[in-house]
């Protein structure tokens, strides 16, 4: 069963529709907590560590993150994330710029597992 809805999406810096998907994040926060657990899938590695919540895209809850490559923006530009955002009973829909994951508040990861 297919629901309406849905729609192509294009880059938001140059309007086109080709991009690739890099890494995922799923940030889990129990309501209000002060840690954040973040899962990050990146190729054929996934890690889970807690942190301060400083890239969720809520203050108050979970969310997720796709780290996105525009195939005609010029090279050289950073990547965006495509984040998928719950405030009380609405979600949103948003792009920002790709944080550096490397310069969060983690604690060291909990889990690394890669595929092979
Ligand atoms: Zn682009």
């Amino acid at each position: 069963m297919q629901l309406a809805g849905g729609s192509l999406l294009y880059c938001p810096r140059c309007h086109s529709p080709g991009f690739h998907h890099g890494r995922i994040t799923a940030y889990q926060r129990i309501e209000d907590a002060k840690q954040v657990t973040e899962i990050t899938i990146d190729r054929d590695c996934s890690t889970l560590r807690l942190t301060d919540g400083q890239y969720n895209p809520s203050r108050r809850r979970q969310d997720l993150a796709i780290q996105i490559t525009c195939d005609e923006c010029p090279s050289g530009l950073p990547p965006f994330e495509l984040t998928i955002d719950q405030h009380k009973s609405a979600t949103s829909i948003m792009w920002r710029e790709s944080p550096n994951p490397n310069a969060a508040k983690a604690s060291p990861p909990l889990s690394i597992k890669q595929r092979g």
